[in-house]
């Protein structure tokens, strides 16, 4: 007697090898058979007639850990199909931090996270685990994020980390480990880890090899003055050539800059690759990006924290310091100059406005526009990139997006970013989009080959043990979809809709979403 049985589907059972007509067989959280179940007896059965039975997908980039404590079914995840998420990317999460950190940290990160509860412990990771384990719909696995250690052991200041903190940052990531982190991460302007060097990160980048984890980077932008070459993609291969340890590179996507160049795209990647270095990447399918303005503030304004840039943006004098920073940096770059406002809680009418027609609404420059809006949110802002005007190379990215993975060192990521009304269309789409919409249309690999890389590829790399594979003894993590009709539905002018064509999902043998409804299980583990 099993508790579930799924039958008459075909089976893609996340390897990489050909599908075939089976059936499954699921009892408590395990699967317990892949074969002829026709005349077995069930508590439940599961029609998959046309429909492929796939490991749940293992997302490994989002910003899903805020609004997990907030909101715990998670719909908008767990309907992409996805099963595990890796949290505590681009060196930014709540744990290890002692109380008062946390609300510091949780603060400067509002707008991306929003504000979970005030009380809860976040002083080691086991203590953060316990807040999602069996308390959310997904399975959830930790990396330890940089800025969040830098901000335990030495501050929220610019300083370097002296013999002291270096000492306490390596307790931490040892203790981290310890308790079921699978990766150490950095983020490209994510106070206050930017303030860290290139030599710094090497350093704890030589333990976290010894302890087998993966150093997950997000390439730096901020503060390039301290990085090896000026951050980017080549300090990220400076640390894996000097430490040794696994490097995984967060998004690494072609834009409307470089749309159709995946050569020099990955070029120094694959050199590193060939003189030794263990590289894998992932991607979202998207041209554009989502981010919080807290991050383009200058680096010497965060000093102190979120209190003290309150306060200096308060400070005529600062402030207009800041805002000519601001409005120099958007010479260099469309990131502030075309921002549309995602998430500003206080202003709910912005949400979906750019900056500048708010800017020319209010008759004053963009930085200033942004630099008050800061002060009237309290800093909780979030917003989107719009994708190019040129549609030709919005479809270019599509296509390259498509042929990275089709590399075998590529897996899929959301990098969902929930907060707000107008939230990038990853957050609801990333998943269906690859495995619909860009799949059947460009058909750069099998769909077993694609399947692989958003199931066993991360699972693998990241260490979570029996999961990503269907498989006797595995966990029962199941995506059940329509080949031919799944897709993503959620877009940059109205990103909140979940996706057609996935009616099953089940976590740890629970059915999560059952024939199109969410079921309001709350099965995910912490793991691994
Ligand atoms: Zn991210």
């Amino acid at each position: 007697m099993f508790d579930i049985i799924i039958v008459n589907g075909t089976i893609i059972d996340g390897t990489g090898k050909p599908k075939f007509d089976s059936d499954i067989g699921i009892k408590g959280e395990r699967i317990e058979a892949i074969s002829n179940l026709k005349n077995v007896e069930a508590k439940r059965i599961i029609d998959a007639t046309d429909l492929i039975v796939s490991p749940g997908f293992i997302d490994t980039h989002t910003h899903s850990e805020g609004d997990l404590l907030i909101n715990p079914d998670h719909e908008y995840g767990l309907r992409q199909g996805i099963t595990t998420e890796l949290l505590g990317i681009d060196g930014m999460s709540y744990a290890p931090l002692s109380q008062n950190n946390y609300l510091t940290y949780r603060h400067w990160l509002s707008g991306l996270l929003g504000y979970p509860p005030a009380n809860l412990d976040m002083s080691s990771v086991s203590s953060f685990k316990q807040h999602y384990h069996k308390k959310v719909s997904i399975n959830t696995a930790y990396l330890i994020p940089n800025g969040t250690v830098r901000l335990e052991v030495a501050g929220f200041k610019d300083v370097p980390l002296d013999n002291t903190s270096m000492g306490k940052y390596k307790k931490l990531v040892e203790q981290g480990f310890e308790q079921g982190a699978v990766g150490f991460s950095t983020g490209s302007s994510y106070y206050p880890g930017p303030w860290t060097s290139t030599n710094e990160l090497i350093e704890i980048c030589s333990l976290v090899k010894d302890l087998n984890g993966v150093y997950m980077s997000e390439p730096r932008r901020a503060n390039p003055e301290r990085a090896f070459k000026g951050g980017g993609v080549a300090e990220a291969l400076e640390i894996t050539e000097k430490s040794g340890v696994k490097l995984h590179i967060a998004h690494y996507r072609t834009d409307p800059t470089n749309a159709g160049d995946i050569e020099s795209h990955m070029k120094l990647i694959d050199e590193s690759k060939r003189n030794g270095s263990d590289i894998t990447l992932d991607i979202y399918p998207y041209p554009s990006g989502s981010t919080i303005p807290i991050s383009y503030v200058p680096s010497w304004a965060q000093d102190g924290g979120p209190d003290k840039l309150l306060e200096r943006l308060q400070n005529p004098s600062d402030k207009k310091k800041i805002v000519d920073e601001l409005e120099q940096s958007i010479n260099y770059s469309r990131s502030v100059e075309d921002m549309l406002f995602s998430y500003s809680p206080n202003h709910p009418e912005l949400e979906g406005e750019t900056l500048p027609d708010l800017a020319r609404s209010k008759n004053i420059s963009i930085g200033e526009a942004l630099c008050n809006l800061l002060i009237s949110e309290n800093l909780e802002l979030g917003y989107v990139m719009p994708p190019p005007v040129n549609l030709s190379l919005w479809r270019q990215v599509s296509k390259d997006c498509m042929e990275l993975l089709a590399r075998d060192d590529y897996m899929v990521c959301s990098d969902i970013t929930p907060a707000g009304s107008m939230p990038h269309p990853r957050s609801y789409g990333a998943f269906p989009r690859i495995l619909g919409r860009l799949h059947r249309k460009y058909n750069t690999m099998s769909l077993e080959d694609l399947i692989h890389r958003m199931t066993e590829r991360p699972a693998s790399r990241f260490g979570l043990a029996n999961r990503g594979k269907l498989h006797k003894g595995y966990f029962a993590d199941i995506t059940i979809f329509d080949e031919n009709n799944v897709i993503d539905t959620s877009t940059y002018d109205d990103p909140k809709q979940y996706p057609s064509g996935i009616p099953y999902v089940l976590v740890n043998g629970d059915i999560s979403i059952d024939n199109q409804v969410y079921t309001g299980v709350k099965s995910g583990k912490a793991i691994p």
